[in-house]
């Protein structure tokens, strides 16, 4: 029998592709294929099963340990404060996918001394349609890091080996939820804030190409490519390298999840990245023609050093339930899911949620279409891209 320490941290059905354990790795011997694999150089040591969140959180219980003094939301976890805001400086908001606030609030942090550095998303500068983490010390690399990547992308810096004291990291809710397990590590005691995204699902690489296919673009010819480009909410904007701008807005691309999120994505109920200090969502509900950025904290750490940057970002305290309200189709889809209609049960454990029929709809569409992806894939493909933005938005409606 192949010990489990051969094949990986966790099952492969349960990897995110976190990167965590690479990060955690002294060996240097773990690669992400479709899901984390070990190389014969491993000694066992377990450290990369010991910061896993393959197989689920208690997301209840490790917030409760973490976020003393905050109130508990069965939605959307341990609450300090809840925030909407926006970035004060125009580059920021223009480059940024809600109101910029993690891209500021990492600026200001960085100008203040308060951290060395930060882990965020970038692109390869080889392959600039591939996602990769990178390591940002100062405003410029953070600026350029702005606005959300919809692609799979594995932490794969080594942090105990960066010769930064003090590390900011901005994740998904699977990142994080790895990070917290790293940080009671001795090595991860340089990670000082860690900034959360909200996340329904994420995307395989394969989406990104899909679209670059359906705009007629080859991989070689891209210069540059952003997913919420242009005024807000912005769209899938691809420069190509002789000039040519080719943009397509976010409802017209909506229904790729539907069609490339990792399975492993459809059993996570963590929607507003419960464990970390701060975590950040797009508030469409404010109907802002530049956009504003939903701010939950939860640590106090979280809300000392939010509330270091008022003046680099302008926040309103906001009523909680304006959030749940607004997002109730992405909370409701992810504590409860389609799991429900497969049968099966969320990794994190928590309690049960009933959903309204309208949403019970949803998460039908969605399980038909992502259980059924090959040939929906194929059917999206082959349709002109007219059509195609027109099925996408209509797929959509509910959840945007
Ligand atoms: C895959 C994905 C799904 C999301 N789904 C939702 C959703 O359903 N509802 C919702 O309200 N919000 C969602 N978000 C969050 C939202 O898109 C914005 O990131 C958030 O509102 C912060 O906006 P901002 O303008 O303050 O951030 P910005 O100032 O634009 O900064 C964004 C930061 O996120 C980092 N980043 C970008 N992509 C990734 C990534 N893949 N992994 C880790 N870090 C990354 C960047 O490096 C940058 O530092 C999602 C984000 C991602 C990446
Ligand atoms: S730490 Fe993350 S990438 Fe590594 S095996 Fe676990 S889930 Fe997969
Ligand atoms: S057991 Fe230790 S050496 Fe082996 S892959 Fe995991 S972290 Fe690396
Ligand atoms: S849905 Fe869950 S597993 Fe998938 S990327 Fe988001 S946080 Fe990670």
């Amino acid at each position: 029998m192949i010990p489990r320490m051969l094949s990986g941290p966790c099952d492969t059905k349960f990897c995110t592709r976190c990167g965590c354990c690479i990060s955690i790795c002294p060996q240097e011997c773990i690669t992400i294929t479709t899901h984390a694999e070990i190389d014969d150089s491993c000694t066992q040591c377990g450290l990369c099963r010991e910061v896993c969140p393959g197989e689920g959180t208690d997301l209840k219980e490790e917030g409760r340990k973490l976020f003393e003094g905050s109130c508990y939301n069965q939605y959307v976890g341990w609450i300090n404060h809840a925030y909407t805001g926006y970035s004060f400086s125009d580059a920021v908001r223009k480059r940024g996918t809600s109101g910029g606030v993690v891209t500021s609030l990492l600026i200001c942090l960085l100008e203040k001394g308060m951290i060395d550095g930060a882990l965020v998303v970038g692109f390869d500068p080889e392959k600039p349609w591939k996602t990769v983490y990178q390591v940002a010390t100062c405003a410029e690399d953070i600026l350029e890091s702005a606005q959300t990547k919809y692609q799979v992308t594995p932490l794969t810096q080594r942090i105990f080996s960066l010769p930064l004291e003090r590390i900011a990291v901005v994740g998904l809710p699977c990142v994080i939820q790895g990070l917290r397990k790293v940080q009671a590590l001795k090595q991860g005691e340089k990670i000082r804030l860690l900034i959360g995204l909200f996340c329904w699902v994420n995307m395989e690489r394969e989406a990104t190409e899909f679209l670059l296919d359906m705009l007629k673009v080859s991989p070689e010819e891209v210069a540059s490519l952003e997913y919420r480009g242009g005024d807000y909410l912005g769209g899938f904007r691809v420069t190509k390298k002789d000039g040519e701008v080719i943009t397509l807005d976010k409802e017209c691309y909506n229904v790729l999840p539907f069609l490339f999120a990792p399975e492993r994505c459809v059993c996570c109920s963590d929607f507003t990245n419960e464990l970390a200090d701060i975590s950040m969502g797009d508030a469409k509900f404010m109907h802002s023609q530049k956009g504003h950025t939903f701010v939950i904290t939860r640590s106090q750490e979280g809300e000392t050093m939010l509330k270091a940057c008022l003046d680099h970002v302008s926040i309103d305290e906001h009523d909680i339930e304006d959030i749940i309200w607004s997002e109730s189709s992405s909370l409701f889809f992810k504590k409860r899911g389609h799991r429900r209609l497969l049968r099966e049960p969320s990794v994190h454990s928590e309690e049960e949620i009933d959903i309204p029929v309208k949403n019970r709809l949803f998460e039908f569409g969605f399980t038909l279409i992502h259980k059924n992806r090959n040939f929906f894939r194929s059917l999206f493909k082959a349709m002109p891209v007219e059509l195609f933005k027109l099925v996408s938005r209509v797929i959509t409606r509910e959840r945007s």
